[in-house]
């Protein structure tokens, strides 16, 4: 990069969310690979205290804010709470910062708690998308990774979700899993396209070092599929997924009939939204703050009255936000429009980043069309290395 051709003057304009996600970080049991802000085991009492700090969170920082187009319930598992708790706290977020009426609202679900709620009434209050933790179709898989619902789990959940007419539907799927098998993950797969949802996600397994499945693997207690067979999974999905009419809109995902995330968008373009609740990143276009992640001092700060309990705010310089659009961007089909990026931050993309456009095209990761930058399929199966050009 040649910072050299960097404004010296950049003052971002902080811009009001028109989107929202919402951290609810309770699950039914806290499997061996995840290093999400989730904790099991916590109760009833202390989750209808972290509703009452949510809604206090929402109703003091959304003062004065704009009507939401999307709203993402993450976790965690949100199915841990009953209806009436997720029903208010969209209701504060309507009440405080409105929800338009097309919005997108989605509320991520694990398969054997779907038979607790009332989606009616939760379809009533503005739930309209759900996204299931499907992850693999094998039970002695499913075990291996400690969720704790059936494969045939997720077909009664979809079954009893659409009897709602809540019909945009994701299942999330991962590759790379312990004793999984090339044959089994295209088990998986068919088994996923026989639902005939509109939109899958796909991810590969990333162990973090903080998480049990680290330690098993360290200590050989513990066999991953190697890179090849994990290539070949990608490969695989990719290649089925098309054929069963899904467009890969972006790296780990896959739609039909245009039924693309809204939300999810929000993150790839690098725009702005809310995060509420416990350890809940936002972002204002200026700083990215993050929550404190125990939900016992969230509460605590929320309950006592604070308006914030951020842990940690980074203000991103020029040089990182560009990186971030760019690397974020990358990730879509279309890729990023240089022209679009250079005008949003006034700067010359193509001179400032000469050398690692030069570097990506000529490695096959990266490929120019008019002023449209994406990445090759090749550059989608080394992903990582690409979006490494642009970080500073
Ligand atoms: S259900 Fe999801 S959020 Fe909860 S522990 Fe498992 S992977 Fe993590």
């Amino acid at each position: 990069m040649n910072s050299d051709l960097l404004p010296r003057d950049w003052h971002p304009q902080r811009t009001i969310p028109a989107a929202a996600y919402v951290h609810i970080p309770f699950c039914a049991k806290k499997c061996g690979y995840c290093d999400f802000n989730a904790y099991s085991g916590y109760k009833d009492g202390t989750k209808s205290r972290y509703i009452d700090a949510i809604c206090h969170e929402i109703i003091t920082r959304g003062e004065g804010g704009a009507p939401l187009s999307s709203v993402f319930f993450g976790g965690g598992t949100p199915t841990q709470l009953p209806t009436a708790a997720l029903v208010k706290i969209i209701d504060a977020l309507r009440d405080t910062l409105g929800i338009t009426p097309d919005a997108e609202v989605t509320l991520e679900a694990n398969p054997n708690d779907v038979r607790l709620h009332d989606w009616n009434r939760l379809k009533d209050a503005g739930v309209n998308r759900v996204s299931f933790g499907v992850q693999s179709f094998n039970p002695s898989v499913l075990r291996m990774i400690d969720r704790t619902h059936a494969p045939e789990d997720a077909g009664t959940a979809i079954e009893i979700v659409r009897m709602a007419g809540i019909d945009n539907l994701s299942i999330d799927l991962m590759f790379g899993l312990p004793r999984q098998t090339l044959a089994d993950w295209r088990r998986t797969l068919d088994h996923a396209f026989a639902l005939n949802v509109p939109h899958l996600s796909i991810y590969g397994l990333i162990l973090e070092e903080n998480t049990p499945f680290w330690g098993r693997l360290q200590r050989g207690r513990m066999v991953l599929p190697g890179d090849v067979a994990q290539a070949a999974m990608l490969e695989l999905a990719m290649d089925l997924s098309a054929k069963a009419g899904y467009d890969r809109y972006e790296l780990s995902n896959y739609a039909k009939h245009g039924l693309q995330s809204r939300h999810n968008r929000v993150y790839w373009r690098n725009d702005p939204y809310w995060g509420f609740g416990a350890g809940a990143v936002g972002y204002d276009n200026v700083d990215r703050t993050t929550n404190v992640m125990r939900p016992s001092r969230y509460i605590d700060a929320m309950l006592g009255g604070n308006a914030i309990s951020f842990e940690a705010t980074e203000t991103p310089d020029l040089a990182g936000s560009i990186g971030e659009t760019l690397m974020l961007g990358l990730r879509l089909p279309e890729g990023v429009d240089l022209s679009e990026i250079s005008n949003r931050y006034g700067v010359d993309m193509r001179a400032m980043f000469s050398d690692e456009l030069a570097a990506g095209i000529g490695a096959g990761l990266l490929e120019m069309s008019g002023s449209a930058l994406r990445l090759t399929r090749h550059g989608t199966m080394f992903a990582n290395d690409a979006m490494m050009l642009f970080i500073a």
